[in-house]
């Protein structure tokens, strides 16, 4: 690894990987720090339908392959490493990787994407990998011929519950209002599915069992009642945290956490970017991250020239 850049990128999902792929065509070779998730939340997803140009879909996993090989023909340099630090005080940018070495940049792209979020239960925590997932491509397999439940009303959980129905025997989405957030055409695949059912207005109160999970219990919202259920496995679908702890403090966030990006991808400091889910709450698509990507390397390149 060299010691400076020209670009740093963190993070390897499809903001910074198409980051990269602008930075590099640019002659400004970047270097792209994958972090703990490298191709990002695309890695555990399953089939994308909906990116432009595969007829077919194609699998998650495949696609950030052939984003980063394209990245790297055109001279991007990628480690497996993660950004622990970040020092944006002064010129060059510095960057801390997994606590120890530092490398420094003239700009810099934030493109750390978000994380699934937890309900943030103590039973929930304890049962962790043991029945509760947030991750149905992961561990469905797992659950072959079980009884599951999804947490949420969302596209993700939609997703999250028909991706299951090829291994459960029955899938049941827990929500806790009378309506699903989810696009019309995930709600109809899912409420179509005759594995799937849906329990209205209710919330998870604790997840149940001892070495793995047995089952939820559950708070009716409208009725108050109680009731436990039985289940061999819990996925959550319940949305996102952006991954931005470590620029607390170094880059303006909103209240949420997501890093304020004006003028395109300008960040609060100058020469500091910000492409994809850690900016965008809104629309957290692989190709409004991508696209975003493209205007965050556009926007570094256009700083760098007038920087000189
Ligand atoms: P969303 O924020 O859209 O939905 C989260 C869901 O979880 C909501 O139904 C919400 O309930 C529920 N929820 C949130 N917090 C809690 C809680 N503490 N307890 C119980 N329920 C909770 O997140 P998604 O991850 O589903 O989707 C994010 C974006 O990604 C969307 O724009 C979506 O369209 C997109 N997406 C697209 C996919 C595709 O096209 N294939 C697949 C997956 C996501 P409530 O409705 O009451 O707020």
């Amino acid at each position: 690894m060299k010691e400076h850049y020209r670009v740093l990128i963190v993070g390897s999902g499809p903001a910074g990987l198409t980051a990269a792929i602008y930075a590099a065509r640019a002659e400004l070779p970047p270097v792209v720090f994958e972090g703990a998730q490298p191709g990002g939340q695309l890695t555990i997803t399953s089939e994308v339908e909906n990116y432009p140009g595969y007829v077919d879909g194609i699998m998650g996993p495949d696609m950030m392959e052939i984003f980063r090989k394209q990245a790297e023909r055109f001279g991007t340099d990628v480690f497996q490493k993660t950004v622990t630090e970040v020092d944006f005080s002064s010129r060059p940018f510095r960057l801390t990787l997994d606590g120890k070495d530092t490398v420094t940049g003239d700009a810099v792209i934030i493109s750390t994407g978000a994380t699934a979020r937890f309900l943030g239960l103590e039973s929930e925590t304890r049962l962790m990998g043991k029945g509760v997932s947030a991750c149905a491509v992961c561990d469905a397999f797992f659950f072959r011929d079980k009884k599951v439940a999804v947490i949420g009303g969302g596209d993700t959980a939609m997703e999250e519950a028909v991706y299951l129905t090829k291994f459960a025997s029955k899938v049941k989405i827990i929500h806790r209002r009378d309506e699903l957030r989810a696009s019309k055409i995930m709600q109809e695949r899912a409420i179509g599915n005759e594995k799937i059912e849906v329990i209205w207005d209710s919330v998870v109160e604790e997840f149940l069992g001892d070495d793995a999970v047995t089952g939820l219990r559950l708070k009716n919202v409208k009725t108050g009642e109680n009731s436990d259920v039985n289940f061999d496995g819990v996925f959550l679908g319940i949305g996102h945290t952006p991954n931005t702890s470590v620029f607390t403090d170094k880059v303006d966030l909103d209240e949420n956490g997501y890093i304020v990006i004006s003028n395109g991808s300008h960040t609060s400091v100058p020469g500091v970017f910000a492409a994809g889910d850690v900016a965008d709450h809104v629309y957290r698509q692989a190709v409004t991250a991508a696209g975003m990507g493209c205007m965050a390397a556009l926007d570094a390149e256009r700083y760098l020239v007038e920087h000189k």
